[in-house]
């Protein structure tokens, strides 16, 4: 069985499993999901949860972010980690969005990555999330469980975006990402995947290779 139909199998079980597996990051428009991606880096979508709760009440939209003061705005973002960046980041991000693209979150994979603290993971997100443009979101469940099924031998995330492409239906991009997400939490963890009670175990090298 070569890779592809490895694919097409596991997404058969796992439409099964997680057929409503979607973001876990809590937002009501596009910038909030731009915004809440770029505080995830680094720290868990529940803390994001936590934080943004309050932080979208406080600025409610790209000009409140744009004009923020950055000292209170590092403090309002502090639970999350690298708060400094990801502050500067938010503010210019939010000026650029004002200045280049109207004021709205831009739809496409090249005016996306021209926005500070926009990597292609986040922009595959906004992509397929909100324009329901298909795009591989490779975050750390995503190249963990690349890597063990034996579907990239990269580490470079970039290259497991293009690796996963070869392989994945186009259609299927955005979803198979957030049920990797959802089987990473589930059954495929970081430190001890619970193999024995994997239903893909068959289709997975380290799986099998650890009958
Ligand atoms: S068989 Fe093990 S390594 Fe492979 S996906 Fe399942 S839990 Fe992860």
């Amino acid at each position: 069985m070569d890779n592809k139909q490895k694919v097409a199998e596991i997404i058969k079980v796992f439409d099964k499993l997680y057929d409503d597996a979607e973001c876990t990051l809590k937002y009501t428009d596009p910038l909030q999901l731009l915004i809440a991606t770029q505080l995830a880096a680094q720290c868990t979508d529940e803390r994001v949860n936590i934080v943004t709760e309050t932080l979208f009440k406080k600025y409610k939209n790209v000009h409140d972010f744009a004009n923020a003061d950055i000292a209170e705005l590092e403090e309002d973002i502090r639970p999350t980690g690298f708060f400094r960046n990801k502050a500067r980041n938010i503010i210019n991000c939010c000026k650029m969005i004002i200045s280049e693209f109207g004021g709205e979150v831009p739809n496409t994979m090249e005016d996306l990555l021209k926005l500070p603290g926009v990597g292609r993971k986040t922009a595959n997100l906004i992509l397929g999330d909100i324009f329901g443009i298909p795009g591989i979101v490779v975050d750390t469940h995503a190249k963990r469980l690349s890597q063990r099924m034996g579907f990239t031998k990269s580490d470079n995330p970039e290259k497991i975006e293009y690796d996963l492409m070869e392989i994945v239906p186009k259609e299927n991009w955005s979803k198979f990402c957030h049920q990797l997400v959802y089987h990473g939490r589930a059954i495929c963890n970081a430190r001890k995947p619970k193999c024995s009670e994997c239903p893909i175990r068959q289709y997975c090298d380290y799986g099998r290779n650890s009958m």
